[in-house]
């Protein structure tokens, strides 16, 4: 059976139980790149009893030998890298260069990341008399969004699998493609059968049947509010662990001592990269009022570069949410700046890249997530008034600080009520954990603290 007719479980590529299938569609020219097969219950119910079944050799397995397989996924990753890119690129719309330097080399650095950590991870720590052992959860139902699509799917699996828990993966519906290349990665890899399995499907059918599997102890899920929401209710009634990254509205906060020219530029091509599907994009830009006019004429030139450059949203569903806040926007009297609620393309959902000035606090598009391009530019009166605004949506996901002196931006990134801040820029360290506080989410992706919430204690005393 070649891959694309079934789904990974228990080793192998096996038919679905049922018929139906995904057709997969290129959101830049509207064709249908692709099929898999819409699993069911009884698809996610056989992958959970693989999972079940391989858990415990896969938790006695020592470390170093689930760092070795780790490091061989990293390398078959590393090895299907450009294939990665080009189907990321043809399920998602990512721009070449963005599906190459993003959505291909994130992923390998993080499965590379745990590859190295579950080989120096300490398992085991010492508290007085007792010695504490730290435990995989058991079986973990992942379900991720297609935003970025297999570096959601590895910041979940490449931890779970570190701590020695074994995963069932439901990959977003718009990209199931590389979910695919991500589970013959595996195969490749060398992980026993069951501890690693893919159930493609719809979230309210697939997504559904895995939060709710009785056999399943962690259900991590990366994607809206709404349906986390949903999962963590059901979570909650069967006493079962749940870890959430949802949305966010972050604020780019730009301090008067700043480089303006330096923060807008980057917080411009923050917001429009991955034409705004991120949930950790600055989406929210705060000003003080003397350098407001400045800052919103840089940003209506920075955006005026993307407009060529510029991939689609994902869906037509997703294209007309946007479309549907920039109306919005103007409705409630935003001034536009660049972009706007523009006619389609005759083929294509994309979105112009959209700059919003004289926005308020209060306005939909300042609290309401819009995951697309973007960016609304708030004006403050001092400090107090800029960290207010900053802290006040029920999303506290990502952020940033730019000041002329970095321990000025530290004072203040350390006031804000959110998971991560970039200090005058900031790089990406696929070692620092990233979450949310308040409705942005419950645990930590990444690094040691990500690994950490596959992991359950138990306490030995002597
Ligand atoms: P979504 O929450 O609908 O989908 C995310 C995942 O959950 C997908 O795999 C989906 O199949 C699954 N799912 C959907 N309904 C489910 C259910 N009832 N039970 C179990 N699983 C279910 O998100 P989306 O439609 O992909 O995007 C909608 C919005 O979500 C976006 O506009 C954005 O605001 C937000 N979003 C956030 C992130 C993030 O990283 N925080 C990523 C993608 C989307």
């Amino acid at each position: 059976m070649k891959a694309h007719e079934g789904m990974y479980i228990d080793g192998a590529w096996r038919p679905a139980a049922g018929e139906d299938v995904i057709e997969v569609v290129n959101p830049a020219d509207e064709q249908v790149i692709g099929r898999v097969p819409a699993g069911t219950a009884a698809d996610v119910d056989s992958a959970v009893r693989a999972a079940r079944a391989a858990l415990r050799a896969w938790a006695a397995t020592p470390p170093a030998e689930r760092a070795a397989r780790l490091g061989a996924l990293r390398d078959a990753l590393d090895a299907r890298r450009d294939e990665i890119a080009e189907t990321v690129t043809a399920e998602l719309g990512a721009p070449p260069q963005l599906s190459r330097a993003v959505h291909a080399a994130l992923p390998i650095a993080v499965a590379g990341s745990y590859a190295e950590l579950a080989a120096v991870y300490s398992f085991e720590e010492k508290v007085g008399n007792s010695t504490v052992l730290l435990e995989p959860v058991g079986v973990v139902g992942a379900i991720t969004p297609w935003n970025y699509p297999l570096h959601q799917i590895v910041a979940k699996a490449a931890p779970a699998l570190a701590a020695g828990c074994t995963v069932v993966l439901k990959p977003a519906e718009n990209t199931p493609l590389v979910a695919r290349l991500f589970a013959e990665a595996v195969h490749e890899a060398g992980f026993p059968a069951g501890v690693f399995n893919l159930v493609t499907g719809f979230g309210p059918v697939a997504g559904q049947a895995l939060a709710e599997h009785p056999d399943v102890d962690l259900v991590s899920f990366t994607g809206s509010t709404a349906v986390g929401r949903r999962i963590a209710a059901v979570a909650g009634a069967a006493v079962k662990k749940v870890a959430l990254e949802l949305g966010g509205k972050s604020a780019n906060v730009v301090l008067p001592s700043a480089d303006l020219a330096r923060a807008v530029n980057v917080g411009v091509a923050n917001v429009m990269s991955n034409s705004g599907q991120t949930c950790s994009a600055w989406t929210r830009m705060l000003i003080h009022r003397d350098r407001y006019d400045e800052a919103v004429e840089l940003a209506r030139t920075a955006a005026a570069k993307y407009r060529e450059r510029i991939g689609p949203v994902v869906s037509a569903e997703q294209r007309a949410r946007v479309v549907g806040h920039i109306e919005k926007g103007v409705a409630e009297g935003a001034r536009l700046v660049a972009g706007g609620p523009e006619a389609p393309r005759e083929k294509g959902w994309f979105v112009s890249p959209t700059v919003f000035a004289d926005v308020t606090p209060a306005m939909t598009i300042a609290q309401e997530e819009i995951f697309g391009p973007v960016l609304s530019i708030l004006r403050y009166e001092d400090e107090e008034d800029a960290l207010r605004i900053a802290n006040g949506t029920v999303y506290g996901l990502a952020g940033a600080v730019w000041a002329g002196e970095e321990a000025e931006a530290v004072a203040f990134a350390r006031r804000m009520d959110t998971g991560q801040v970039d200090i005058n820029g900031g790089r990406f360290n696929p070692l620092a954990p990233f979450g949310g506080y308040k409705q942005s989410g419950v645990g930590r992706e990444l690094g040691s603290h990500g690994l950490a919430e596959y992991l359950q204690t138990k306490s030995l005393q002597f």
